[in-house]
């Protein structure tokens, strides 16, 4: 709009989005308490009530992360600014770095260590199947020199889960650090740091920490801050230089770096104490319990998944969209009839695939019948057959059968007591 256009143009009034189901790749739909605690008044990013507000979020964030790393903090910028700040700070002009491609993310991963200047070696996996850890083994084989190891936990455009603890493992092996996308993954399935000895990671506030967009959870080991201090060239970002962060997100002697988001942060902290409140394994068996209810429902409709069973996230559900049905108008139709958003497939997935996501907040029993309904509501009328009710029924009965699993555990539990 032009400045002429819009004085031309009628007034502009206050934004009122619709209420949208989201159930695609993220953002995801937001607790009412997280967006609460948004619209709190703005306060100063060195108020004392700040700094200590600060201290309280870095603890939730190595909850969810399960580490004691000091250097867990969220970076001030989406999920790729979390994936460009580990880049930037390890990897050196002329370091060695094996990616691993299964998708979109790693391809984005490659494109980072080309612009650092690293030497990448990709391990390419097909899309929706999860990284070969033996294949990551002869590389390492083949490029004794690599430094480090880079790869994409659960990658959000197949809904693939890759083995990240063998990957670390095979790294050490090496005597290479690794860094991990763990976007998708945290919150939603278990992401094990220190036990895994995962050297650096990144994630997002928009997907299974159900938060607004724009701050990227990172953690790093010990060994990552030191192989950092001791880089003889100066750091290529002068925002994201770690060296430089430190003094706003470490723990004595807070100076301005840039000026924090401060409400933003108010609601990672918020988000972050949701999942404290429910518990981090409660918080993953959630997210497995209604995407087996998801999936019963999608495949009772005659739809199959991408991946294999057994490397499937709960968070993301990839389905092959059936021949002869226009993948486009079927999520125009969700989105405009029943005001559900859920992904579209990327690259070579694109019009092959749908994406469901059941991330955070919005993985929750409503939103899988209501998904389910209107889906199945949406393929009938363009001639499937489907006979309605069926999903729902399925999917019920996949609560039900998890229900009575859970009372005989619980009983069980109680007997041995
Ligand atoms: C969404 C996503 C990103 C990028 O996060 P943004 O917040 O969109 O920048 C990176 N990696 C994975 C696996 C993702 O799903």
């Amino acid at each position: 709009m032009t400045l002429k256009q819009l004085a031309a143009t009628k007034k502009i009034t206050s934004f009122h989005p619709p209420q949208r189901t989201l159930m695609g790749p993220g953002p995801t739909e937001i607790h009412p308490r997280v967006l609460t605690t948004m619209s709190q008044p703005a306060i100063g990013y060195l108020d004392p009530v700040f700094v200590e507000m600060m201290e309280e979020l870095k603890a939730l964030l190595r909850y969810v992360y399960q580490t004691d790393n000091a250097l867990t903090f969220p970076v001030s910028g989406p999920g790729s600014v979390g994936m460009e700040y580990c880049f930037v700070n390890m990897v050196a002009p002329g370091d060695k770095v094996i990616v691993c491609r299964n998708g979109v993310f790693g391809g984005r991963m490659l494109e980072n260590v080309e612009r650092c200047g690293g030497t990448a070696v990709v391990v390419d996996d097909e899309w929706g199947k999860p990284v070969d850890p033996q294949k990551v083994e002869d590389a390492f084989r083949a490029h004794p020199d690599a430094k480090i190891l880079a790869f994409v936990h659960a990658e959000t455009s197949t809904g693939a889960q890759s083995d990240a603890k063998a990957l670390a493992h095979v790294a050490h092996k090496h005597g290479a650090l690794v860094i991990v996308d763990a976007v998708t993954s945290l919150g939603g399935t278990p992401v094990l740091v220190d036990e895994w000895k995962i050297d650096a990671i990144y994630s997002a506030s928009q997907k299974c920490l159900s938060c607004t967009p724009g701050l990227a959870p990172v953690s790093f080991s010990e060994r990552v801050v030191e192989r950092v201090k001791q880089r003889k060239d100066k750091i290529h970002s002068w925002f994201m230089d770690m060296n430089l962060l430190s003094s706003y997100w470490g723990a004595t002697n807070r100076t301005y770096h840039h000026t924090a988001p401060t409400n933003s942060l108010f609601a990672l902290h918020e988000a972050l104490l949701l999942i404290k409140e429910e518990g981090l394994e409660n918080c993953w068996a959630r997210h497995r319990r209604h995407h087996l209810a998801l999936k019963a429902g999608l495949e009772a409709m005659g739809l199959r998944f991408l991946v294999e069973e057994k490397y499937q996230l709960p968070q993301m559900n990839a389905v092959l969209c059936p021949a002869g049905v226009d993948e486009e108008l079927v999520r125009k139709t969700l989105l405009n009839e029943f005001s559900i958003e859920i992904g579209a497939g990327l690259g070579p997935l694109k019009g092959k695939i749908w994406r469901f996501g059941l991330m955070g907040y919005s993985c929750r029993p409503d939103n899988v019948m209501l998904c389910l309904s209107a889906l199945g509501s949406v393929l009938m009328d363009m001639g499937l057959a489907i006979k309605v009710g069926e999903a729902e029924a399925a999917a019920h009965q996949a609560y039900a059968t998890l229900h009575a699993a859970d009372a005989l555990h619980a009983r069980k539990k109680v007997a041995n007591a």
